[in-house]
């Protein structure tokens, strides 16, 4: 078997737990298995170096930032590698370029494009253990990015893919993907599986297990993926296509609180309207999430959404820009105190009611909804932000505990 494991900050934190990573490779090797690992930076170096780089320069050319990060994955795979020769086993470290790991240039949020396979298979052909570092990238140029924060994840993916190996394994400091953010919801339980699609959306809503882009290419090529803890020998998690037979109504409950809204008052109701707002932000690259409009009165119209809280500024700079020519408007309001509050679960799609028990819950627990939106597999209300824990567990008691 070829198996891909990869290791979170926390897993590889200190000293002791580089052993205990380096001895849980070891045993998959002993048993005759292909292993590769893929490690991310300890601890919270990639956090240090970035404030390392901000002392230096408050905004930092992009270039030089990843040439900085880049550098704490490869504190990582050394030193594991170092442990596991001190163990005896035979094991290699390999950066982005001696991988031909090649991504665009978008420095600091780079996408994978290519990865040679041949030097990772002669190596496994010759019994070493191949660590390499997650994150890093090259571009055509050969120069240092890195896939964004969490990328690591999406590193291992795309290994497991382009490897075709039998098993991909993300290891965490938690025993896997929750029905809710235990810290919020105490009884939160841990799910045996979910579907990629469950998992896309709760990570999307900032459940925080896996990078989002590493879900996306799990679907994408097909590959199953275990979330587990790498401080116990818990089951954990298994990602992939379907799940169960009889799908769970609701797998899991998120929120994320880094939601703001922007208000568009007295539009002109007239045709393309809608169109030259989202396009001019569309033209920014700002991600707008939930979108509702108002009926027509008078010759105008209202428009909110909802945008990424540090996309707030822009967006409206960018209307404001407009406002003169093909923006016009009476005023633009924004309102920084909400959060989204979502129920995800691939089993709603063949049942009525999931809505109104939501809605309940939050009626229930007296909170208002300003917002609401739905998808397939997801219902999202926006609340004001000083309630979310509580209507987390309300609606978290109403779906999973009491169900
Ligand atoms: N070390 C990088 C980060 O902290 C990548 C990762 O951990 O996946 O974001
Ligand atoms: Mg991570």
């Amino acid at each position: 078997m070829l198996i891909v494991k990869k290791f979170g900050g926390t897993s590889v934190a200190n000293k002791e737990r580089i052993f205990n990573v380096a001895r849980r490779c070891i045993e998959d090797y002993q048993k005759g298995n292909d292993v590769v690992v893929v490690l991310s930076a300890m601890g919270k170096s990639t956090d240090e170096l970035i404030a390392k780089a901000k002392d230096i320069n408050p905004n930092p050319p992009k270039r030089e930032l990843d040439m900085l990060v880049s550098v704490g994955e490869q504190i990582s795979v050394s030193l594991m590698s170092m442990a596991m020769a001190s163990l005896g086993v035979p094991s290699i470290s390999l950066n982005a370029f001696q991988v031909a790991m090649h991504t665009t240039s978008d420095y600091t949020n780079a996408r994978l494009k290519t990865i040679d396979t041949e030097r990772i298979r002669n190596e496994l052909d010759s019994r070493r253990i191949v660590i390499i570092t997650g994150f890093q990238g090259i571009d055509k140029m050969d120069n240092v990015t890195t896939l964004g924060r969490g990328g690591s994840d999406t590193t291992a993916v795309a290994l497991a893919a382009v490897l075709k190996a039998d098993m991909c394994e993300i290891y965490t400091d938690v025993d896997g993907v929750f029905t809710a953010d235990p810290r919020i919801c105490a009884n939160a339980r841990k799910l045996d599986e979910i579907t990629y699609d469950e998992m896309l959306e709760l990570a999307s809503l900032g459940a925080g297990v896996l990078h989002n882009r590493s879900v996306e290419m799990a679907k994408k090529y097909g590959v199953q993926l275990v979330v587990r803890s790498s401080l116990n020998t818990n089951e954990g998690t298994i990602v992939k296509e379907d799940a169960k037979m009889e799908k769970m109504l609701i797998s899991g409950v998120a929120c994320d609180k880094k939601t703001a809204c922007i208000a568009v008052i007295g539009l002109q109701d007239q045709p393309g309207v809608a169109f030259k707002l989202f396009n001019h932000l569309a033209n920014h690259n700002i991600n707008v999430d939930v979108i509702l409009q108002s009926v027509g009165r008078d010759g105008t119209k209202d428009i909110s959404f909802t945008v990424d809280e540090d996309n707030v500024e822009e967006a409206v700079a960018v209307m404001e820009r407009h406002r003169q020519t093909s923006l016009i408007c009476d005023k633009i309001d924004v309102d920084r105190n909400i959060a989204k509050v979502s129920v995800v679960g691939a089993g709603m799609t063949s049942n009525a009611g999931v809505a109104a028990k939501m809605f309940e819950a939050l009626y229930d627990a007296g909170i208002n909804i300003k917002m609401i939106s739905t998808s397939e597999i997801k219902i999202t209300a926006l609340i004001d932000r000083k309630y979310v824990d509580e209507a987390m567990r309300a609606v978290h008691d109403k779906f999973i505990v009491n169900r």
